[in-house]
């Protein structure tokens, strides 16, 4: 964690809405400023940032941050309550899960300052050409050993749920807990193009940035703008560029079957899990 407090007014949205601001002693300690904290506003600590955007959040939304977004400094440390987290939403089959999508999800946690990055594995699809091949158990302790850092989380919302999932289903969950959150859906570039006749497209917008995510060079990036401008309405679209890893879920699968390595495609741990539990051994 590193320390400091960037102190600049009016350099966060909540700034200007601070109820309150105090400065204190400047050898405070990191644990010290955290319970102060939590004793002001009389609940928990949303966020502590340090100068060079490290972020603690350990609970989000008490009581007291709801109705009062407040924001000070001490010592070294600066305080927003009542601030929301920027979470991201990364859905797919993950059938298996690989070192493509854990390079992704640690580019789009940067590109997009995230906070907290939600796995979502897709449920079991209704129909069967696209049907995933290993348990839903299997696929949740692959995401588990492929996305290790704590800023990612896996999520059963989807794979719970009966029948097909809509995004805006997923999404109206989510923000069940996650009302003051700010949410990114993360969409690869091909989707996007789509993205008008997706179920209540419109409600998903509401509800969300969306993220178009353009593997370098497969897409044009102008094009997708114009597009999410001239149909989207543009301003609730993102377009980031993310240079691909050559690997895919089908390759591995292939690779499996054919009693191939997949050596450096997915983590160590997530290979000798296959292995072990003998998955994807027929195609
Ligand atoms: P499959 O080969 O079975 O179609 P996949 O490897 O493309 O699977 P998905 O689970 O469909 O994996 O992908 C989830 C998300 O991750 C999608 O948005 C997809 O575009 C993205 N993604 C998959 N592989 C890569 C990669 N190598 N680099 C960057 N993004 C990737």
């Amino acid at each position: 964690m590193s320390k400091g407090c960037d102190g600049k007014k009016g350099a966060h949205p909540f700034s200007q809405r601070a109820a309150g601001r105090c400065k204190a002693a400047a050898d405070a300690s990191y644990r010290s400023f955290l319970s102060r904290a939590a004793e002001i506003i009389g609940g928990d600590v949303a966020r502590v940032k340090g100068k060079e955007g490290a972020s603690f959040a350990p609970k989000p939304g008490g009581t007291a941050l709801q109705t009062a977004p407040l924001c000070f400094c001490m010592g070294d440390f600066s305080f927003y309550g009542g601030m929301e987290l920027r979470i991201g939403i990364l859905g797919g089959s993950f059938d298996p899960p690989h070192s493509g999508h854990h390079y992704l999800g640690v580019c789009l946690r940067e590109k997009l300052r995230l906070d907290k990055l939600l796995i979502i594995p897709a449920g079991q699809p209704p129909h069967k050409e696209k049907r995933i091949r290993i348990s839903d158990e299997d696929r949740l302790r692959l995401c588990q050993l492929v996305f290790p850092e704590n800023y990612f989380q896996i999520s059963q919302i989807e794979m719970k749920r009966e029948g097909k999932s809509y995004t805006i289903d997923t999404l109206t969950e989510l923000r069940k807990e996650l009302r003051r959150d700010e949410l990114f859906l993360l969409v690869g570039a091909d989707m996007l193009l789509y993205f008008d006749r997706w179920y209540r497209w419109r409600d998903i917008l509401a509800n969300c940035t969306l993220c178009a995510i353009a593997r370098d060079n497969e897409h044009d990036a102008q094009q997708l703008r114009r597009y999410a401008d001239e149909v989207l309405g543009g301003h609730k679209v993102q377009i980031l560029s993310v240079p691909p890893l050559p690997v895919s879920s089908t390759e591995i699968r292939r690779k499996i079957a054919a009693g191939e390595s997949i050596d450096g495609l997915m983590p160590p741990q997530a290979a000798a899990y296959i292995k072990q539990k003998r998955l994807y051994c027929e195609q």
